[in-house]
């Protein structure tokens, strides 16, 4: 007899470990191409001789760190095992059984994950008929049951943003006992006007998250932050696993955050790539959504699986999202060009379904 679970947990899809195809160019995760600068290796080695030593659980040099980077008090920053543990994080702090969490969909795949094993009821939105954030209709769906709406901005996969504007606008039409999430994780491919940090101010209900995963390239090491009002900031202490942002994490994030101006000039190099892969992919017929993050998203519809199946046939990993689309990453130029060459086929655009197709 196999011990009782939660029968609850058996409508969230098992993970599912992607097929392994050695030596094909991974454009799946939204990760940089690029190892850490001498600088952090450094402070990851000098981590590791302190190894036998618990991680400091109050991120204290992390923190302060972060602090003086951002032009925000201490009091505001917390710090997280990436930023989908801080995720996890909001739900716990903000749900019992059978409060909900709106967001966009799609959006980011943790949302629905965290919020059902947290007991809590995801409320997908639809997107817009230009893949972004349908604000109205998110602002419909909050109910007496809500207590958390995710906004992820730029949203993954589609890479769409919101104007501040629009936002502030959003942001103002909320109730103010409900949380809102500003998922930042794409901030730093983001070129508007909107910083989530500026806003957060007489707004005790907002929450931006941001992460070292993606422009800063520790996807492996797992940090990511919080900034908000000091008392929720408090209350998220509550629910953190101790000792999960580990003392190795800590370090490099320290590291890497001195490094900031040199990880931060490598962001225009898959900027001005993003658009050469966009407007290629436009002019060969393809419908792509407007992205302002380190990958671009192809509305494919149906042929969303067959596109990716055929494309890792051919040596490039993508991701696909069912019946709706596939997210490529913006990797170096050469990687770009072997997706683009893919794509531009004859072959692929009649699986596709795009362009001038015999
Ligand atoms: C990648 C990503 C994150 C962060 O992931 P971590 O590696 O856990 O920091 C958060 N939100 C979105 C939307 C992401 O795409």
């Amino acid at each position: 007899m196999t011990p009782r679970t939660r029968a609850d947990l058996e409508t969230i899809p098992a993970y599912v470990p992607g097929k392994s195809y050695p030596g094909a160019i991974k454009l799946a995760s939204n990760e940089t191409t690029h190892g850490p600068l001498p600088s952090v290796r450094k402070a990851i080695e000098e981590a590791v001789d302190q190894a036998n030593r618990y991680p400091d659980n109050g991120h204290i040099a992390l923190i302060a760190a972060l602090a003086d980077y951002l032009g925000v008090p201490a009091a505001n920053i917390a710090a997280g095992c990436g930023s989908v543990s801080l995720c996890q994080e909001l739900v716990h702090a903000t749900c019992k059984d059978g409060d909900e969490v709106v967001f966009a969909w799609r959006s980011f795949e943790a949302y629905p994950v965290v919020t059902q094993v947290a007991g809590a009821v995801p409320v997908r939105v639809p997107l817009t008929a230009d893949h972004g954030h349908d604000l109205d209709a998110m602002l419909a769906a909050i109910t007496d049951r809500t207590r958390l709406i995710f906004v992820c901005n730029p949203n993954n996969p589609t890479g769409t943003a919101l104007t501040k504007a629009e936002l502030e606008r959003f942001l103002d039409a909320v109730p103010p006992h409900i949380l809102v999430a500003l998922d930042e994780a794409y901030f730093e491919y983001n070129r508007s006007d909107l910083d989530g940090i500026t806003l957060l101010h007489d707004r005790p209900n907002l929450v931006v998250l941001r992460t070292f995963s993606k422009a800063y390239g520790l996807a492996g090491i797992r940090v990511g932050y919080a900034i908000a009002d000091s008392a929720l900031i408090a209350t998220l202490g509550k629910v953190h696993i101790t000792f999960s942002v580990n003392a190795v994490a800590q370090a490099a994030a320290i590291a890497s955050l001195e490094a900031s101006d040199e990880l931060l000039a490598r962001t225009d190099g898959v900027i001005a790539e993003r658009g050469r892969v966009r407007d290629a992919l436009r002019s060969a017929g393809y419908e792509v959504a407007e992205s302002s993050a380190n990958f671009v998203y192809l509305p494919l519809g149906a042929q969303s699986r067959p596109f990716a199946a055929a494309s890792a046939e051919a040596g490039v990993l993508l991701r696909p999202y069912e019946d709706d689309g596939v997210r490529i990453t913006i990797g170096d130029p050469h990687e770009n060009d072997a997706f683009l060459a893919f794509a531009l086929s004859e072959d692929t655009r009649s699986i596709a379904k795009v362009g001038a197709q015999r």
